[in-house]
């Protein structure tokens, strides 16, 4: 179910638990504040979760609650994670949703990085 409101943060939400290791994911990177790993329903060959290791619900709370180190170290990660992925030459793309109008399903703020093929229009029609 998409996220209604932006209450208060969850620490319950599946990306919380992924952080505290209650639950598995692919990892990929990880720097002092974000976390990279595999999405477990790809939508594209390669499909990364980007998210911070704060609790944040949305960009808007990320930007203006974090500190200045957290929100450079999690923009750094993105632009890490697709230099990893050797996605840079052959671009890729990045997506957040927030909110109920975007589908936000998970209630932790996050990057989605697509890549592997060309990804077509932005968005459908
Ligand atoms: P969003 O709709 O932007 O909130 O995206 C949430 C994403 O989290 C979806 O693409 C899901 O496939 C993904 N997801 C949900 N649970 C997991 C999980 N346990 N491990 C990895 N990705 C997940």
């Amino acid at each position: 179910m998409p996220v209604k409101g932006l209450g208060e943060y969850d620490p319950t939400n599946i990306f919380a638990r992924i952080l505290r290791s209650e639950i598995p994911s692919r990892r990929v990177f990880e720097n002092e504040h974000a976390i990279a790993f595999h999405d477990i329903n790809p939508q594209a060959a390669i499909h990364v979760l980007v998210i911070p290791k704060g609790a944040y619900i949305s960009l808007a709370d990320f930007t203006t609650q974090a500190s200045d180190a957290e929100i450079t170290g999690f923009f750094k990660a993105v632009g890490a994670v697709a230099k990893q992925l050797d996605l840079e030459t052959p671009g890729y793309r990045i997506l957040a949703n927030m909110g109920e109008h975007a589908g936000q399903e998970v209630p932790h703020f996050h990057v989605h990085l697509f890549g592997g093929h060309p990804l077509g229009p932005m968005l459908a029609r």
